[in-house]
């Protein structure tokens, strides 16, 4: 453990005179870690905060930390966050900073994203805001949707009074530097749903004598795949992802048996929560009907759970407003992001927007083995947090509403 720490300093922690962004995500790049292990990529980011001379508060919801920048005088609360966990995904680039972690790589520029918050952090340490207070926050575990509800269980960040709340994702497939955005639903809800089928196996030359789940899981399989239907006004999407059957060894099919299990797996979303939570239990009460009728035992469990990023208009205008200030070109999307992004708790909690920067219209995308979060990005999302901060806390939104 201490090994490790030393290992990090050396590698990457730098005094405030010398900090680059760029480098510093490059060495989050080499050691990512999967969503709940990120114990290195945490101590690296609590040390590079404390070579700004902050001190930040640690082991929120696991491995997150907020680091506060009071003013000291009254005015408002802002909070801006970034994720900071990795994939289980084999890096296939030949780069100087490739992931030395066999199988696991930064695939979604989380590592992007905590840089561009570092560089706001040491701004702030440099520029404390001149009103109210700013937190940092950056969050473990946002690819398993666990990470932010488990740092909202922190007794003292679920007390803090937050009047906006701000976290950008880039987005490869558009303009780069484009800002994206969207009032209400900007990411949908979605939920993987496992469902086993119980029956019993039996000779395959006399399937009557056992209960194949077989019938089940066709039906359990165009179910799921009818659901939306029955969701016309929002938008609704139900993919089966997986699905076996019956007995099997080592890999092998056992011809001479009758299957007894089933088991299908599918990814639900909607741009609307509550219509996923009626998704849910429509799900629930047909295989159990289903399962009535063909007398099996049915198991289903539900994973990875996220909400819909829903964001408030007047946050969102802010964004476009402070975008504009800096020239950024700005994209108003009419539907939602079909994927989910944990930020969904913070909104819940309190008012605020997420927002996308485009990562150019031909970059690999999010996931892809080749993807590399575009370096440029870490410098407009800075220069945006930035620009909200000095509207928000440095005069500028007061003066411009009190002069008119
Ligand atoms: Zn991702
Ligand atoms: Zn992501």
């Amino acid at each position: 453990m201490q090994l490790k720490s030393l290992a990090v300093q050396k590698i990457m922690i730098a005094p405030i005179e010398s900090f680059d962004p760029v480098a510093f995500r490059r060495c989050l790049h080499q050691y990512p870690e999967l969503s709940h292990c990120e114990h290195r990529t945490a101590e690296m980011i609590n040390q590079q905060l404390r070579q700004f001379g902050l001190t930040p508060r640690t082991g929120l919801g696991g491995h997150g930390t907020v680091v506060e920048f009071d003013s000291g005088k009254p005015g408002k609360t802002s909070l801006f966050r970034a994720d900071f966990d990795a994939l289980p995904i084999q890096e296939q680039a030949d780069r100087p900073y490739a992931s030395r972690q066999a199988g696991v790589m930064h695939a979604c520029g989380h590592d992007g994203h905590t840089a561009s918050l570092m560089a706001v952090a040491k701004h702030l340490s440099e520029h404390p805001p001149q009103s109210g207070r700013v937190l940092l926050l950056f969050q473990p575990a946002e690819e398993t949707g666990a990470g932010a509800a488990a740092m909202l269980q922190d007794p003292w960040l679920a007390e803090q009074h937050i009047d906006s709340v701000f976290a950008y994702h880039n987005l490869p497939g558009y303009p780069l530097n484009t800002v994206l955005i969207k009032p209400n639903s900007f990411a949908c809800a979605s939920t993987g749903v496992t469902i086993e089928l119980f029956g019993k196996t039996s000779h395959a030359a006399k399937p009557e004598d056992g209960l194949p789940p077989t019938a089940a899981m066709i039906n359990t399989i165009e179910l799921i795949q009818r659901l939306p239907l029955q969701f016309p006004e929002v938008f609704a999407l139900t993919t089966v992802v997986h699905a076996s059957l019956g007995e099997t060894t080592n890999g092998e099919a056992a011809f001479g048996t009758a299957p007894g299990y089933a088991k299908v797996l599918a990814t639900l979303r909607s741009d609307d929560s509550q219509t996923l939570v009626a998704m849910k239990s429509l799900i629930e009460q047909q295989i159990s009907a289903l399962c009535a009728t063909e007398q099996l035992r049915s198991e289903i469990s539900w994973q990875e759970w996220f909400n819909a990023a829903v964001n408030s208009q007047q946050h969102c205008q802010q964004v476009i407003e402070q975008a504009r200030s800096l020239d950024l070109p700005v994209e108003r999307l009419k539907e939602p992001m079909r994927w989910s992004e944990d930020m969904a708790e913070f909104l819940a909690q309190w008012p605020g927007a997420l927002f996308c920067l485009g990562s150019g219209e031909h970059h690999p995308q999010l996931h892809n083995p080749d993807y590399d979060f575009p370096d440029t990005l870490i410098d407009t999302a800075c220069n945006l947090f930035r620009a909200l901060i000095n509207d928000i806390h440095c005069g500028t939104h007061q003066a411009e509403h009190e002069g008119q």
